[in-house]
């Protein structure tokens, strides 16, 4: 089971502090998310793929005919929050705010439930587990927020394939990314800068060694210009520059050896009752502390 999915975010959504959490800011720079999103969709379309979209909440007020097509285009419409800003950053009230505000904007303009949720830059982390009892309070079923390898509070390491967050009286299906363990660290492959980076013939290994991957991307992953625009930043430049010339033709590479779906989909196509179960009661942030 291989999953295909897209965070709809812009090329400032990303964690450094001359960007991170400035809308007035956000407002006034070049935005990029419609051209690239566009060129997204109709690459699906090519290919005749549906995959999942992780869609901002900012972005989805901006450009609510881009999510429009999303949906109309028959892929699945889920959650990436409304300001991008980091669980860790949060707290109960501020990350049920910021995600009731994205879910309502998304039922608004495609007409759906939204069931299914990925926090920005994977940042559910210990001591945020009482997110969890908020998404599932939110209708949220489904959650793509940690990655595989790492000790995340419960007793044995997040597995690297789809497991179950067991709560008080609730549960949620998680779809973890998968990582490799190079040297003691875990090590994303399938997905952003990772893919960008790596070889294909290694990303196209690793796929073929498992039967379960989590494929995530943004629109400017794809854009080979994006460097243009982070002026005065040398570093972050390079780094969200690298491999953009190539990406396009390696996705094209990836979809059309491996079958992808979307997360909705997988869902029905998973063994849950042999699936690892995590208790989050146990986990180290229980809910009564919080
Ligand atoms: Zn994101």
């Amino acid at each position: 089971m291989y999953i295909l999915s897209f965070d709809i975010e812009d090329w400032f959504h990303i964690f450094h502090p001359a960007y991170e959490n400035k809308p007035e800011l956000w407002n006034k720079l070049n935005h990029r998310v419609e051209s690239n999103t566009q060129w997204v969709l109709d690459f699906l379309s090519r290919h005749q793929l549906r995959a999942t979209f992780f869609c901002l909440g900012w972005v989805a007020e901006k450009y609510p005919q881009l999510i429009k097509s999303i949906h109309e285009a028959g892929h699945e419409v889920a959650a990436h929050s409304y300001m991008h800003n980091k669980i860790s950053n949060l707290n109960p009230e501020t990350f049920f705010t910021d995600t009731k505000r994205v879910i309502d904007i998304l039922e608004n303009l495609t007409g759906s439930k939204i069931t299914t949720y990925r926090a920005p830059g994977f940042s559910m982390n210990k001591n945020t587990l009482w997110a969890f009892e908020i998404l599932h309070d939110l209708g949220i079923e489904n959650d793509s927020s940690f990655k595989s390898g790492l000790f995340m509070g419960f007793s044995g390491r997040i597995p690297n394939e789809p497991f179950v967050l067991k709560g008080n009286g609730f549960e949620l299906r998680e779809f973890p990314t998968r990582t490799f363990n190079f040297l003691g660290n875990h090590l994303i492959y399938s997905g952003s800068g990772y893919f960008r980076v790596y070889p294909y013939s290694f990303i196209q290994k690793m796929f073929r060694a498992s039967k379960y991957e989590m494929a995530y991307y943004h629109p400017r992953d794809f854009d080979n210009g994006i460097h243009n625009y982070l002026n005065n930043h040398a570093f972050v430049k390079l780094k969200y520059r690298i491999g953009t010339n190539s990406s396009r033709k390696k996705l094209d590479k990836l979809v059309r050896e491996f079958d992808f779906v979307t997360m909705e989909k997988a869902v029905g196509q998973f063994d849950w009752e042999n699936a690892v179960v995590f208790d989050l009661m146990n986990g180290e942030n229980k809910k009564a502390d919080v």
